[in-house]
């Protein structure tokens, strides 16, 4: 179970960046890190391409499952873990949908990206709770980056 989430400043910014230059479309992408005792600490950012249907990208994105196994090797590669994944809500909360919900996997940090009118208006870190069958939100520490993490 995942208790806090720390992500890096330069991370962050690049998911926001993401988020706004996808907009009005939902942009996706895996985040890569560690977890130790109960805290995840995010690292770097992967940006993705929604492999939605394109009549549902505005609001629901789909990760290739050939890139997620891709990234899980070069992540292992590095001494890290695909610690989550991360995507944008445009014009809607940064609270997981119901899509999210069926789709969510157990141990993945989702880290959800409201952009409001195009810009990136509240973030938020949600884990599955498999037995209640819905999301926890967990606060989120913004780390400045340790530049030995680098991949
Ligand atoms: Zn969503």
């Amino acid at each position: 179970m995942t208790g806090s989430v720390c992500i890096y400043r330069s991370v962050l910014d690049r998911v926001h960046d993401h988020a706004r230059a996808g907009y009005p479309l939902e942009v996706c992408g895996l985040l890569l890190g560690h977890q130790h005792s109960g805290r995840t600490t995010i690292i770097h950012a992967v940006s993705l391409p929604n492999a939605a249907d394109p009549s549902t990208r505005h609001d629901r994105f789909a990760i290739d499952p050939r890139l997620m196994l891709q990234w899980e090797r070069q992540a292992s590669a590095a001494g890290l873990r695909i610690a989550g994944v991360f995507h944008s809500h445009p014009d809607a909360p940064a609270r997981p949908s119901g899509f999210d919900l069926e789709a969510a996997w157990p141990g993945y940090v989702y880290l959800i990206v409201c952009v409001s009118r195009g810009l990136p208006a509240a973030t938020a870190a949600w884990t599955l709770d498999e037995s209640a069958g819905r999301f926890v939100e967990h606060p989120i520490d913004v780390a400045l980056d340790e530049p030995d993490w680098v991949i």
